[in-house]
């Protein structure tokens, strides 16, 4: 349950952001997924409705982003764009490439109310 741990996560930050900006409630919370982060949105939107209830964070909406994963090659040193670990370099087709983003979950903003 991958995705639950990273809901409560979500909660906690929500709730620090709120209680430092003392808003009263939650509309919406854009979060970013990296494409190579290995997290399922859908299970990550069920898992926030149950973590989220009774916190600031109940009923708020999440828009979910996926920008893509970043890696370096080794063999041409180039930084590409790559949909998923495993994916062979698009400007040398080696397959020894360095991930060096678009592989984490970020709270990106909120809109309170
Ligand atoms: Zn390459």
């Amino acid at each position: 349950m991958h995705e639950l741990a990273l809901a409560r996560s979500v909660v906690k930050i929500v709730e620090d952001e709120a209680a430092a900006r003392a808003v009263a409630g939650v509309k919406k919370i854009v979060l970013e997924i990296g494409a190579l982060s290995c997290v399922d949105p859908r299970a990550l939107e069920f898992s926030f409705d149950a973590v989220a209830s009774g916190t600031i964070a109940a009923g708020a909406s999440l828009e979910i982003e996926t920008p893509p994963g970043q890696a370096r090659c080794f063999s041409c040193e180039a930084e590409v764009e790559i949909a998923a670990r495993g994916a062979a370099c698009p400007e040398c087709g080696s397959h020894q490439l360095f991930v060096i983003g678009g592989d984490d979950m970020v709270v990106r903003s909120l809109e309170v109310h």
